[in-house]
């Protein structure tokens, strides 16, 4: 009788060459993977492979980090400077002087002519936190346009204003060690297994061992939903009503913890006012989940020991952002969730360094989370720059969002966009490409050149990107990691940091301003101004994050003298008594209305549009577009449709369709899979000019982030398949 193999076939791993592996952390997302990229005998990059001994990712990488050294060697970089004085005319080659010059100029004229603040910046999340750190200083101390924000504004955004308005502070009080503690998880709007893999992978070991409850809530039953013990199909928008539902039933029924409250908190009288009018069975015609779900949720939540939440776009990218972190914090507060082992808040943060921009660009302040509101954090930080206080304005400009409508009506006449592609990001699209032709001046400085802004430029600057450079990275728990540079950047591209010092000696010509050349020095710099702060990184060097696989902060110069180990996981926040960041210690307690204004399926435009992210792409698939490996899953756009939804309408399997909105319309090839309801299709937001042709996008009034995930459409189908797959091919641009 025969039975096949008797042995396994292994995994077979093909020999490289490697003849040396270099240290990073991973450019994708926020997990911060620690990642070795082996080079072979003439130095190319050939082979990644996770780190065994770092706490994060234990030696295993996703789909992106697995090819990470492809990026070395991809197409459409940006090879020399380029200018023209016209967006719509040829481009001409530069040297950096003259390019550098252009964009001195240019920043000097415009706001010669009509003001400081008509000269935007925009950056990014994507860079090293040295280098948002010189872009801050450059900006706030030097050029002085108050209209500087980063792209971090469309998709954490809501995170860092919630964290502020409940706990005084941004700063996610959990870490991925709280998976090991927790007694109940509620994840809000997170599908962690394509969104961030890792900690996805650090989660589900921890349930398997301890077999804690998974609640998840979320209109599609996504990957994390279908491993759920619990999935809360929630109609979209409407976080908040559930919020206050569990809230309520938890103030009926006795269940919140009074001895914390009263410790750790002001604002219960006020809050149990509000969430008395949010019934379960009111809040089930609102929020679509039935009333018994609701009470038993709340019930599950409350009595655990330690209970935790976590959350990413599905509660940020909304008009209620802002609310609904409120909401995650006031539901942990109640129950006393914050700061002990498996009890937290924890924001999944998105870009791989936003966690850096938000700590130390100086985007919505000073560096590390100081205010311009703050005459004392303005005095402070002129006295280390050696600037005049005045010369700070005495509360933060226009956000990401309204830096664009800024532009349509004229207040805006210039723009220097880092590493961000607001063509492919901000939602409504043609109205973001009517502002960009009206700028007088746009500079775009970018490891690519075919990002769909720089057709709207008059100089292009080529960056370098990830591991051609050397800095930090700050990743979702606070945990800060080492990239060395890898690679020579290709042609005349230079590090960010090059860029940004250069153009800061055409501003600073007397050098009043010091700006070191060496990332490691700005390193100490930062560390020597974050003492005695919440993100205390006085403790910390280059050398000792590389040797402990990232840091997590608080990490200070006195820990370190006590020969005190650098915290490698495990390391909260806000875990004394009234030891928030308001003057009094105490967290607030806030009353959430819940107003319905988002854009809401009609009879016109019948079906929720949901966008999201692929597991194998990154963000315009700038990077991952061009990878084979990564690309050849999902080259297309396409949409995730119920089947009932496709057999009602007569569309087959890999049909294209037509998707329109009151915006736009995009041409998509048609997917039927069950996990997206009848009234709802998903699509991808990685493809070129599609999903946010549709988008509406309406802002949070606190953090300005756009609701990208609640937007109406309807389908059409269209006869002739053969130039609507033309059109489709379109938008896949790479
Ligand atoms: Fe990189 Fe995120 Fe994947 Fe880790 S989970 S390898 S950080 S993309």
């Amino acid at each position: 009788m025969l039975f096949g193999r008797s042995k396994k076939n292994p995994i077979k791993i093909a020999d490289k060459g490697v003849v040396e592996w270099k240290y990073a952390a991973c450019g994708y997302c926020s997990t911060g993977c620690s990642i070795e990229v082996g080079l072979d005998a003439e130095g190319r990059p050939v082979a990644s492979r996770g780190v065994a001994d770092a706490d994060v990712n234990r030696g295993k990488l996703c789909l992106k980090g697995i090819f990470e050294h492809e990026l070395f060697d991809s197409a459409g970089r940006g090879l020399q400077p380029l200018i023209r004085d016209h967006w719509y005319q040829p481009w001409e080659a530069s040297d950096w002087d003259g390019a550098l010059d252009k964009l001195h100029d240019e920043i000097r004229r415009i706001q010669g002519r009509y003001g400081r603040d008509s000269f935007a910046i925009i950056s990014t999340g994507q860079m090293l936190t040295e280098e948002f750190y010189t872009l801050g200083k450059l900006t706030r101390g030097l050029i002085g346009t108050n209209n500087y924000d980063g792209n971090t504004t469309l998709c954490m955004a809501s995170a860092v204003s919630g964290y502020k308005r409940s706990f005084g502070s941004d700063g996610p009080p959990g870490c991925y060690e709280d998976f090991e503690y927790t007694d109940c998880l509620i994840a809000w709007g997170s599908n962690l297994p394509e969104q961030h893999p890792i900690i996805y992978w650090r989660l589900k070991e921890a349930q398997e061992q301890r077999g804690f409850p998974l609640i998840v809530v979320d209109p599609r039953v996504t990957m994390l939903a279908q491993n759920a013990h619990i999935h809360l199909p929630i109609t979209p928008g409407t976080d908040v009503v559930l919020q206050n539902a569990f809230m309520h039933v938890i103030l009926a029924e006795g269940l919140e913890d009074r001895a914390y409250i009263e410790a750790n908190t002001n604002g219960i009288e006020a809050l149990s006012a509000e969430v008395e009018h949010y019934d379960p069975v009111t809040a089930a015609h609102i929020c679509g989940i039935d009333e018994d779900t609701i009470r038993h949720v709340a019930r599950l939540f409350a009595n655990a020991g330690a209970a935790m939440q976590i959350w990413t776009m599905g509660i940020n990218q909304s008009t209620h952002g802002s609310d609904g972190v409120v909401g995650i914090n006031n539901l942990a507060l109640l129950t006393g969730n914050i700061g002990k082992p498996g009890g937290t808040s924890l924001s999944i943060t998105g870009q791989c360094n936003a966690m850096g921009t938000r700590e130390w660009s100086s985007c919505s302040g000073l560096p590390n989370y100081r205010y311009l509101e703050n005459p004392e954090d303005r005095e402070e930080i002129a006295r280390i720059w050696n600037v005049d206080p005045e010369f700070f304005p005495k509360k933060r400009g226009l956000f990401q969002t309204d830096i664009y409508h800024a532009i349509e009506s004229g207040q805006i006449k210039g723009l220097w966009l880092i590493a961000t592609n607001p063509m492919s990001s901000l939602p409504n699209t043609s109205r973001i490409r009517k502002a960009m032709e009206k700028l007088e001046f746009c500079a775009v400085q970018d490891c690519y050149q075919d990002s769909e802004s720089t057709q709207y430029a008059h100089l292009y600057l080529p960056a370098g990107t990830w591991a051609e450079k050397e800095g930090v990275m700050t990743n979702t728990e606070r945990r800060i990691n080492l990239i060395n540079p890898i690679a020579r950047s290709p042609g005349q591209a230079r590090p960010d940091l090059w860029i940004f010092n250069r153009v800061a000696e055409r501003f600073n010509r007397e050098g009043r301003v010091k700006f070191p050349e060496r990332a490691s020095e700005i390193f100490q710099e930062m560390a020597s101004i974050s003492k005695g702060r919440l993100a205390d990184i006085s403790g910390m060097n280059h050398e000792l994050i590389e040797q402990n696989r990232g840091i997590q902060w608080p990490y200070t110069e006195q820990q370190a003298a006590r020969g005190e180990p650098p915290p490698r996981g495990g390391k909260r926040l806000y875990t004394e008594t009234a030891s928030f960041r308001y003057a009094d210690g105490k967290a607030k307690l806030i009353p959430l209305p819940f107003i319905d204004n988002n854009e809401v399926p009609d009879e016109a435009f019948p079906i929720w549009l949901n966008t999201g992210r692929l597991i194998e792409h990154w963000h315009g698939r700038t990077k991952t577009g061009k990878l084979g490996n990564n690309n050849k899953y999902s080259p297309i756009p396409f949409i995730e449709i119920n089947p009932d939804l496709c057999a009602e309408q007569g569309i087959r399997r890999g049909e294209y369709v037509r998707l329109v909105s009151r915006r736009s319309d995009a041409v998509v090839m048609a997917q039927p899979t069950q996990p997206v309801p009848k009234n709802m299709v998903f699509l991808p937001f990685h493809f070129h000019d599609c999903a946010n042709r549709l988008t509406l996008g309406l802002l949070d009034p606190h953090s300005r982030q756009p609701a990208y995930k609640q937007s109406a459409v309807r389908i059409e189908r269209i006869a002739d398949q053969r130039e609507a797959a033309r059109l489709s091919m379109e938008m896949r641009k790479f």
